[in-house]
């Protein structure tokens, strides 16, 4: 049986301001924003405006619009970091992984022989994470403006 969504879940609070982020991009299908224990250098996470719990449950018709926002983003970030290669992540419940219930996408720079690094629950600098997030921004707008 599926769980049903939970709007007080911490990206429904970012969703609706309710809570601070250091956002990358935002339009009517989607918000995009720097992890706060980020694992890389710019790891960032991308998630739709459509309340869905995970992959499972996302509307199909949304589905489309959203991971175009996705690979949007990830070639910024990509562009951004100088980033040899990505890692891109979704789980899917806590037995796939999953700590916070809104769908979301992990956008994760890679270099040649840099390992993640651990889930510590350590927060990251807001000065570093707010540099990321206006270097990305940046990036998207000059992909876009092309
Ligand atoms: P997942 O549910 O895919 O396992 O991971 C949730 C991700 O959200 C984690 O990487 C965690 O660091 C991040 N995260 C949790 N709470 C917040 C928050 O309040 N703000 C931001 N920006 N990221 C968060």
């Amino acid at each position: 049986m599926s769980v049903a969504y939970d709007p007080q879940n911490i990206f429904a609070k970012i969703l609706r301001g309710e809570i601070p982020c250091h956002k990358v991009f935002e339009d009517d299908v989607a918000l995009a924003f720097m992890d706060i224990m980020p694992r890389a250098d710019g790891h960032t996470l991308v998630i739709p405006k459509t309340p869905a719990r995970g992959l499972l449950d996302m509307p199909a018709d949304a589905l489309g619009p959203f991971m175009l926002r996705v690979q949007k983003v990830a070639a910024a970030v990509k562009a951004a970091t100088q980033a040899e290669g990505l890692t891109i992540q979704q789980f899917n419940e806590s037995a796939g992984g999953q700590v916070v219930f809104h769908l979301h996408v992990h956008i994760l720079p890679r270099w040649d022989g840099v390992a993640l690094r651990p889930h510590t629950g350590q927060m990251a600098d807001g000065e570093v994470l707010k540099a990321y997030a206006a270097k990305i921004a940046a990036a998207l707008s000059e992909t876009t403006s092309r």
